[in-house]
């Protein structure tokens, strides 16, 4: 059977990605000590590779007795909740912020309006760094997360000044149904649709595949990527099997050779050359 493969019109690394990498690589190459990453700097494991093998470490509690004047320590693109600023800029003589300017902009955000006395209300995952940063702006204790909708029932009595924002890469139609809900509680709400352009693009690249013929969806990206997996999720939710796979040598080609029509799509930590591989190992079945 022959396979036609279809690449999403989006691809490569995000801008924050981007910038958080090119500040890696510019570190090594200027810093005189060492140069720590603080957390995983993307979650995707062959980026990770290439950014240790460059010279970048990953910074570890036994590393922090350590530490000398020439070392350098590097926010990651989720950024890094406020206390650990405050720990670090004692630490570290250089501290170079590769937090994603979208990410700083929400996080002001949530300073300010948290400031004014309004309760923030954050849909997304509360293990996700993205998500710990922001919650560190808010001032006192007047931020929640919500994720489910049992979570709902947790928000407190009915209050004037709320607003919602979104983790940076959660599905667009997921947020905007618990908006809607959180409306309901709190009909003063203030929404404020925080997913960043890059991810809105992806997710809308997920459903052109799909009105371009697509069958199913191979989405390139780690594994533990918030805004890979939520690719996939799409995906699937619109009715196309979804194959969530780090590199192209994990494609699995048996079960994808079942399809007619193959869309490939790379997350926002996704290097635009491992997209590139798998579509040419799938278009090599096409004959
Ligand atoms: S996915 Fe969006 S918020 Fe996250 S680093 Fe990229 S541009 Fe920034």
């Amino acid at each position: 059977m022959s396979v036609k493969v279809i690449m999403a019109n989006v691809s490569g690394f995000c801008g924050g990605v981007k910038r958080a990498l090119g500040l890696a690589y510019g570190a090594c190459g200027r810093c005189p000590g060492r140069v720590y990453v603080a957390g995983e700097l993307v979650h995707n494991r062959e980026v990770m590779e290439n950014v240790k093998a460059a010279g970048v470490k990953l910074l570890r509690d036994c590393d922090l007795e350590k530490i000398t004047p020439e070392d350098t320590l590097l926010i990651r693109a989720h950024g890094c909740p406020r206390g650990q600023w405050v720990k670090f800029r004692k630490l570290f003589h250089t501290v170079i912020d590769g937090t994603c300017p979208h990410v700083g902009k929400v996080s002001k955000m949530v300073e300010c309006e948290s400031g004014k006395g309004r309760l923030i209300i954050i849909i997304g995952d509360k293990s996700h760094p993205e998500v710990q940063t922001l919650v560190s702006f808010a001032k006192g204790d007047r931020v929640y997360v919500i994720n489910s909708e049992e979570e709902l029932d947790h928000l407190p009595d009915s209050l004037d000044q709320v607003q919602v924002i979104a983790q940076s890469t959660i599905d667009e139609s997921s947020f905007k149904s618990f908006a809607n809900k959180i409306s309901k509680i709190y009909p003063h709400a203030e929404i404020k649709n925080t997913i960043c352009g890059s991810s809105r693009r992806r997710q809308r690249a997920v459903l052109n595949l799909k009105e371009e013929g697509a069958q199913a969806v191979v989405v390139a990206g780690g594994i533990h990527s918030n805004n890979t997996r939520t690719l996939a999720q799409i995906a699937r939710k619109i009715g196309l099997p979804a194959f969530h796979v780090e590199t192209a040598t994990d494609l699995p080609i048996q079960k994808l050779k079942t399809f007619q029509v193959i869309g490939v799509i790379g997350g926002a930590s996704t290097d635009e050359e491992t997209t590139k591989q798998m579509v040419a190992n799938l278009r090599a079945l096409e004959n």
